[in-house]
């Protein structure tokens, strides 16, 4: 017969094997989990970025309808933002679209750690004119050369480019990142999207793009200006 004692330390034996057996479990469950936790959040970033493209194509359209096809850099100031010192400025440019953007969050990427999402388009605390958010808040370039002649030339898209130089543009603005058609090292970084982007064309279609999509939407002969592709936003 066994004793109280015995029964005892068995049932305690028993349960902290238990106890490993359940530890292990979870452990090999979280390290099964997480990679899709992760990846699930990555894609859900990316889809709201693709969203904040579309609502940026959205506020350039609205604003070059009403102002005879052009973009508002085309524009001269103080009607558009042609001419006026900031405007090589990317928070400037997107800035300006102020009355057509419900908020100024939607120009931060989601998956840029880099960047923070201002709140507001005033000054206070999260406002996008904050000095603390002023040349924070942007997550996108600004293709400056894109045209309507070239419906897959690019109007924007996350910023992790590698360009090929600065130099001037036609508008005319000094000191502009540029990408040449056909670059060959042109690849997304892994510093947003991980190796992959989105770009906003202008016929307002986000494209989600990988390293070779991304070469080929840079490589259309139809739009460039002297040969080179400007991309404002460093
Ligand atoms: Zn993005």
């Amino acid at each position: 017969m066994k004793t109280n004692l015995q029964l005892k330390s068995r049932t305690r034996a028993f349960t902290r094997v238990e106890a490993l057996a359940c530890l292990g479990a979870v452990t090999i469950l979280a390290a099964v989990a997480w990679p899709t936790v992760a990846g699930t959040r990555g894609r859900s970033d990316r889809v709201a970025c693709v969203n904040n493209l579309r609502l940026i194509g959205r506020a350039i359209q609205t604003y070059s309808g009403d102002h005879g096809g052009m973009n508002h850099w085309g524009v001269n100031a103080p009607q558009g933002t042609r001419y006026s010192p900031y405007a090589g400025n990317v928070s400037f440019q997107f800035g300006f679209l102020s009355n057509e953007l419900a908020t100024p969050n939607i120009l931060a990427c989601p998956s840029d750690t880099q960047r923070r999402a201002a709140h507001t388009w005033g000054t206070g605390p999260r406002g996008f004119l904050n000095p603390a958010y002023r040349y924070n808040a942007v997550s996108y370039f600004l293709g400056l050369d894109v045209t309507q002649n070239a419906p897959n030339s690019v109007l924007a898209g996350d910023r992790d480019i590698p360009l090929a130089g600065y130099g001037s543009c036609s508008l005319p603005l000094a000191n502009i990142g540029y990408v040449k058609p056909g670059q060959s090292n042109l690849a997304w970084t892994n510093g947003v999207h991980v190796f992959a982007g989105n770009l906003l064309l202008s016929d307002g279609r986000v494209r989600q793009t990988s390293s070779e999509g991304l070469r080929q939407s840079f490589s259309s002969p139809l739009y460039s200006d002297n040969g080179l592709l400007h991309l404002l936003g460093w």
